[in-house]
């Protein structure tokens, strides 16, 4: 067993620096700061020990006659009395009373000798005895070795609320006269007013006593997430919030929250709450006889539990919901995006690529086959004399024309080429890879497709029309851009309009 006196005093004098000055001088100077009589310095030494016997406490209790008496009677207290005889040594005092009621009532023996009557004490004691016996439960679960050392660390981890109390009574007790104010709330009120919170001076406090690093910093870091590997760290810092969930004047909402920090906990050790709850009502009863403390209401656990997991299940639901909601909303926006961006590359009325569109791809496929010594063709389409079909069947059936025309062309050309509307009644076709020679067989196609299909009827009377196509591909001449490509197929283009309409020039050729 180690002994207290090898303990170094630097982490005394760290934590002193560390407090802010006004907060440690007032400590300092203060005649009523809770203190630990001999005797429960021993008791605690002893439960750093894993191998602590209940005789080893016994035998330390012995030395201090009144917590002698105090603990027979407890142990002789209307709770124990019905099954036994009445026990009169320390020794079959603490075996009637347990391990758990055995430490609290030591400890609150000698730290609430003088509390009687204050609410905020009996309340933050309430809390400490709570969490004490879940850390023990817990211990139990999850290192049994550690049972009685984290019972403590979880029982003092407030000590440092009793402190700053000593110290500032007034400010403190208006700080907790807020019954519902959560944990959290009250430490960050602590370090707004006193620039640290209890925390901070509980760490202190026990370093001053002496107390190990571990207890020291147990208590220091008892506010610090789940997220540690260290099962006894957990147990103490798990403690707090289940012993507030229950304490709690809404538990089945405060339970439904916990349940959720704990399934975010990635590798959570198996905790088995509904157990733990339920022998917390056992413990907490024999306790809170022992200390004289108010009994804890009846709670089903096992329906406090159950309507917890209902409660989380439902907001999991709600949230599930509107997560589902918003991806939906995400996806629509998605595709309204796409078919925004699609349209402004589509002409409206014949839902080809537009002249944009056209130019844009014309020009990145013109780099493409310098750079990699392939070659295209493009194609010039214009109407023949449409102003004159305008004219003679009104705009309305233009359009029509224009429409189908397009049409036409998205199903002959093939995938990978791209087809457009150029101007008014001009259209213009990309062929990669082809030659003059194949894209005028294109051409052909179209033209061949016109004379033997009508575009549009008025008074079921067909309209056909003829186009004039100049083509120029790439390979038949020297050309500086993509603009220079389509000026030698739109002067092809128009040379069969000067020799009459109707067929098909290629750029170079006869
Ligand atoms: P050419 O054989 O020499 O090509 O004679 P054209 O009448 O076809 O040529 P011109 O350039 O003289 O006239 C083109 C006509 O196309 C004039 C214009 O009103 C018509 N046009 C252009 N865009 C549209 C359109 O979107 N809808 C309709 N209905 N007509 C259009
Ligand atoms: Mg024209
Ligand atoms: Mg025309």
């Amino acid at each position: 067993m180690t002994s207290l006196s090898a303990v170094d005093k630097t982490r005394y004098i760290a934590l002193t620096d560390e407090l802010p000055c006004l907060v440690s001088q007032a400590l300092l100077k203060c005649s009523s700061l809770p203190t630990l009589p001999a005797v429960a310095l021993k008791i605690l030494e002893i439960a750093r020990t894993p191998d602590a016997t209940l005789h080893d406490y016994a035998q330390a209790i012995e030395y201090d006659p009144a917590l002698t008496a105090r603990l027979i009677a407890v142990a002789n207290s209307v709770q124990f009395i019905h099954s036994s005889q009445p026990v009169d040594t320390s020794l079959e005092a603490t075996q009637r009373l347990g391990l758990d009621a055995t430490l609290a009532t030591v400890l609150s023996f000698s730290l609430l000798r003088h509390a009687q009557g204050n609410k905020t004490q009996v309340r933050i004691w309430q809390r400490a005895i709570t969490s004490a016996i879940v850390a023990s439960r817990l211990a139990h679960q999850l290192c049994p070795a550690h049972r009685g050392s984290t019972f403590i660390a979880a029982l003092l981890q407030d000590i440092g609320i009793l402190a700053l109390q000593a110290a500032y009574p007034q400010e403190v007790e208006k700080l907790y006269a807020h019954s519902e104010s959560s944990h959290q709330q009250i430490a960050r009120t602590e370090r707004q007013q006193f620039g640290c919170d209890h925390t901070l001076v509980g760490a202190w406090l026990a370093a001053k006593w002496d107390m190990p690093t571990s207890l020291v910093d147990a208590i220091y870091q008892s506010h610090d997430g789940f997220l540690t590997d260290q099962l006894a760290t957990l147990c103490v810092r798990l403690s707090g919030p289940i012993a507030d969930a229950w304490l709690s004047e809404e538990p089945v909402s405060a339970f439904a929250t916990l349940l959720r920090q704990l399934s975010a906990m990635e590798s959570a050790p198996l905790l088995t709450l509904d157990n733990l709850l339920h022998r917390l009502q056992e413990d907490l009863a024999i306790v809170a006889d022992t200390l004289q403390l108010a009994q804890p209401i009846d709670m089903d656990s096992h329906a406090l539990l159950i309507e917890a997991q209902q409660l989380l299940f439902q907001h999991t639901l709600t949230l599930s919901a509107r997560l589902d909601e918003q991806t939906q909303r995400l996806e629509s926006l998605h595709q309204h995006y796409a078919t925004l961006e699609k349209q402004s590359r589509l002409d409206p009325l014949t839902q080809l690529a537009n002249r944009a569109w056209l130019e844009e791809q014309l020009r990145e496929r013109f780099v493409f086959c310098q750079e990699n010594n392939r070659t295209m063709s493009v194609v010039f389409i214009d109407l023949d004399h449409f102003k004159t079909l305008n004219d003679r069947y009104g705009h309305r059936i233009g359009d029509q024309v224009l429409e189908h025309f397009g049409h036409t062309l998205s199903s002959l050309i093939r995938t990978g080429d791209l087809a457009g509307r150029y101007g008014g009644e001009e259209f213009l076709i990309i062929l990669p890879d082809e030659t003059a020679q194949s894209a005028k067989l294109f051409s052909q196609r179209i033209t061949q497709h016109l004379q033997e299909r009508p575009m549009t009827n008025v008074d079921q009377q067909p309209i056909y029309v003829s186009v004039s196509i100049g083509v120029a591909c790439l390979c038949d001449g020297d050309f500086g851009n993509e603009r220079e490509l389509i000026d030698a197929a739109d002067q092809s283009m128009y040379f069969i309009k000067r020799s009459g309409r109707g067929g098909i020039a290629t750029y170079g050729g006869e």
